[in-house]
């Protein structure tokens, strides 16, 4: 995946110098790129019967 237009949020938060709570690169709250995180890695669990 390159070149995604992504609805928000970018791909790693990095806090901006002025708004910590905001993402210098997109702008962003904090929270969205960690649900972005959270959707990447899920834990699947797989029953054995
Ligand atoms: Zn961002």
């Amino acid at each position: 995946m390159a070149g995604g237009k992504t609805s928000g949020s970018c791909s790693r938060f990095q806090a901006n110098i002025f708004n910590r709570n905001k993402c210098q690169n997109c702008f962003k709250a904090r929270e969205l790129h960690l649900q972005n995180e959270l959707e990447m890695e899920q834990p699947q669990e797989e029953t054995q019967g």
